[in-house]
């Protein structure tokens, strides 16, 4: 099974400067995972959906990808495509900008309420906040949710949407972006827990910020409550551990779609100003 040439070749220029990006063998192999887990799951919750989901990655190749957002072979694709379309640009601006992480604690979803979560609202009001902002450049990214397992109260777990962005590093224009982030609203949605809602990082490697910007998979974070009954958090993310869980954010995601995932702000005139 083959790539279209041009993708091939744009996997060798990831490749030159971040050698363990994932193989198409990779894409493949993470493909039937998710099959197996869907079909698993499926039977467990008496579910169509999951079979149906099953049905339609376990019949994607590269030669006839089948699109969905929860396809590890499209995301794959997706990622082919959207990292190489920025990385001259970003390694051009290595310095003029920075990476951003944005985390919306008050759009949490309790786990239960995911399928029927709908994100364009909040989306919007992301990118409205950020064209306010008035950035001189584009801001570009992605958008995931993790999984936060509070495995010592289950019935709290939920989900956490967040952006990936990489920003114009223009400081005045960062901290009002920073400001936003830390209104209260957003602050304070957890009782008793100082939320940090606003990280940000120089970019050593352009490629692997684009990569961790455009991800194709939401992740779970471990909490559980220590010897001395404090809540604690396990340092490293994790591959969703409850297979129906799993199954329910490759649902989610195949009721996604790439323009729904990926954010951009004055990408347009920057576009027209490249090509003119
Ligand atoms: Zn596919």
């Amino acid at each position: 099974m083959a790539f279209r040439p041009e993708l091939e070749k744009l996997a060798k220029k990831i490749r030159e400067v971040m050698p363990n990006f994932e193989t198409k063998e990779d894409a493949l192999k993470e493909n039937a995972i998710r099959v197996g887990t869907l079909r698993s799951a499926g039977r467990k919750l008496d579910k169509k959906v999951c079979q149906q989901l099953a049905d339609k990655l376990e019949s994607c190749s590269p030669e006839e990808p089948c699109g969905s957002m929860a396809c590890s072979i499209c995301q794959h694709i997706r990622r082919l495509i959207h990292i190489p379309g920025w990385q001259s640009y970003i390694e051009e601006h290595q310095d003029e900008y920075v990476a951003v992480t944005l985390i919306s604690y008050v759009d949490m979803v309790p786990n239960k309420k995911l399928l029927g979560w709908d994100f364009d609202a909040m989306k919007e009001r992301y990118r409205k906040a950020i064209s306010r902002i008035g950035f001189s450049l584009p801001v570009i990214g992605g958008f995931e949710m993790d999984y936060h397992n509070y495995s010592h109260a289950p019935e709290t777990s939920h989900w956490m949407p967040h952006f990936h962005l990489l920003v114009p590093n223009e400081p005045e224009k960062i901290e009002r972006l920073h400001h936003y982030m830390l209104r209260g609203k957003n602050l304070h949605a957890r009782n008793g827990r100082k939320n940090r809602p606003f990280r940000k990082d120089r970019i050593d490697n352009p490629v692997r910020a684009l990569s961790y910007c455009i991800s194709g998979i939401w992740m779970e974070h471990v909490w559980f409550r220590n010897e001395e009954k404090e809540v604690k958090k396990r340092r490293n993310p994790i591959r969703i551990s409850d297979e129906r869980i799993f199954a329910k954010s490759l649902v989610k995601l195949d009721r996604m779609s790439d323009g729904q995932l990926t954010f951009g702000v004055n990408v347009q005139a920057m576009r027209k100003k490249i090509s003119s």
